[in-house]
């Protein structure tokens, strides 16, 4: 048994390090590298990020793991998730949607059409995707949307509404499951299309969530794009919701963020003082903080398990599940504690005068929550757990 990476992994690891010590000299650097990742990162659109991206591509950064057929260099998967866990540990915004879900689900179910189209633009970072799943009555039970795509001569038209789709304020294009069958149990009526963000037909309207995150609610009235538009198979796209969202709960959900609010638990921890002592020095504080401590580690354990199984070419969905579940439930505790040490003024948000260490303890407590539901919420990843690791399904 080996938890340890090996030394060619390593040493991937060393050089894009010191690509990144590089880009760290920028003027930009602060725009690009944000320590505290809820309030950034893959959320919030910039040229300065979008140029980042770019220098990611030109340096062969994207799309390692794709075949070389399609522009890829055929590494194995692990060097992704080694790229994104360094990437998120320096604050920076990590290989997301497009390389991952998206063009993994392209190469191995998209037409020819669409793989010339899209595949060379993502691994160029020329394109940006939001994910349009969720809506008002279809969240943790996706399979029952209601969006509509019908099929008119050489073209679909769609009409409906998506809701809490992150990024379609900035996206280029949109990725989005629709029922094209309506007399079929409900996961048999289920295409993927990807539409023109710039459509005129659809209207984007900002919700903003409690952690200060931006998403959206998006109309689609009389949408209509080419037949090749539609991804692999009609009536097939559950399939590759799955898959695709099955990717997204350890690609997006990288363990670097837990760990700097660890580490940064630790400095306040000696740093803030109560009645002259540190808290440091506080048996209670010192007892929780030792604690969060083993299940840091147990959290980093469970993502390598999810790396081990994917990098096999198994999909890690029992094990994506329990990692989600587990290290967005711990961020979301370590980000309370935080606020806890601070006392009363821990309360203040980050825009109040005074608020100490800005308030991004108080903006930490509620980006956190929001956590536990994009993707799947909690008791979703349980519900996984459950039917699909131990068998326990509900419906025999
Ligand atoms: C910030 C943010 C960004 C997001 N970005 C996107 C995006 O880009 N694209 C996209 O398509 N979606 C996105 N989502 C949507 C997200 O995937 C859904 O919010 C999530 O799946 C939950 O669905 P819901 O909000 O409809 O809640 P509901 O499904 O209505 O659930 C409400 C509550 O009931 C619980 N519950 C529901 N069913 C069960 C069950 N069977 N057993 C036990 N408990 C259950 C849930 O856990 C939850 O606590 C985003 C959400 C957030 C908050």
């Amino acid at each position: 048994m080996n938890f340890a990476f090996a030394p060619e992994e390593e040493a991937f690891l060393e050089d894009f390090r010191g690509f990144l010590a590089k880009e760290k000299c920028r003027p930009d650097a602060d725009i690009i590298f944000a320590p505290w990742r809820e309030t950034d990162s893959w959320l919030v659109d910039s040229p300065e990020r979008r140029a980042f991206m770019k220098r990611l591509a030109e340096a062969g950064y994207i799309g390692m793991s794709w075949d070389k057929e399609f522009g890829g260099r055929e590494m194995p998967g692990v060097y992704d998730y080694l790229l994104n866990e360094q990437l998120s540990s320096d604050g920076a915004p990590i290989i997301g949607k497009g390389v991952g879900c998206i063009g993994k689900t392209l190469i191995a179910h998209g037409n020819e059409a669409l793989k010339r189209r899209f595949l060379p633009q993502i691994l160029a970072a020329d394109i940006e995707f939001a994910l349009g799943y969720s809506e008002p009555s279809a969240g943790s039970d996706l399979a029952s949307l209601r969006l509509r795509a019908e099929r008119d001569g050489d073209e679909w038209v769609l009409n409906g509404q998506k809701m809490w789709t992150t990024s379609a304020h900035f996206a280029d294009w949109y990725w989005v499951a629709a029922r094209t069958d309506t007399e079929v149990p409900k996961h048999k009526g289920i295409s993927v299309f990807i539409v023109p963000m710039d459509h005129p037909g659809l209207t984007v309207r900002e919700i903003k969530t409690m952690g200060d995150h931006r998403t959206n609610e998006v109309f689609f009235d009389n949408v209509r794009v080419p037949a090749e538009f539609l991804v692999g198979e009609e009536n097939a796209g559950w399939r590759y919701v799955c898959e695709a969202l099955d990717y997204e709960r350890f690609s997006l959900y990288t363990v670097g963020p837990l760990l700097l609010k660890f580490e940064a638990l630790v400095e306040l921890a000696k740093l803030v003082h109560s009645n002259g002592i540190p808290l440091s020095k506080d048996p209670v504080v010192r007892d929780q903080i030792a604690g969060f401590a083993i299940e840091v580690e147990m959290a980093t354990m469970l993502q390598r398990r999810v790396i081990a199984k994917a990098s096999k070419g198994e999909v890690p969905t029992v094990e994506a599940a329990m990692y989600k579940f587990y290290s967005t439930a711990l961020g979301r505790r370590i980000a309370n504690f935080g606020m806890d040490c601070l006392g009363p003024l821990g309360l203040l948000s980050h825009e109040a005068p005074g608020a100490p260490f800005e308030g991004r303890w108080e903006l930490s407590d509620r980006a956190t929550v929001v956590d536990t539901i994009g993707g799947g919420s909690s008791e979703v990843q349980k519900n996984i757990v459950a039917r699909r690791g131990l068998g326990l399904v509900t419906d025999a």
